[in-house]
């Protein structure tokens, strides 16, 4: 990726999915809302449906509401 898109990527998604309030995997809009984060893309191994939704939309980050990120840690938000 191009630093110009990096720059973009950050001014256009992050903040406006975050103001939408909506959990990106159980579409809940009762927040609390959690940002997961990744790294890398390469670093999810896509065994899970969650990191196959991330791989296919080719976001490192991804809106939860605070149950499903809590799931997401513990391995089971499948
Ligand atoms: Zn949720």
């Amino acid at each position: 990726m191009r630093p110009s898109n990096i720059r973009n990527a950050c001014r256009s998604g992050l903040l406006q999915r975050l103001s939408v309030e909506k959990c990106e995997w159980c579409n809940t809009t009762k927040g609390p809302f959690e940002v997961h984060h990744i790294r890398k893309l390469k670093d999810l191994k896509g065994k899970s449906e969650w990191e196959k939704a991330m791989i296919g939309r080719n976001r490192k980050t991804m809106v939860l509401c605070r149950r499903c990120h809590k799931d997401l840690h513990a391995g089971r938000l499948d």
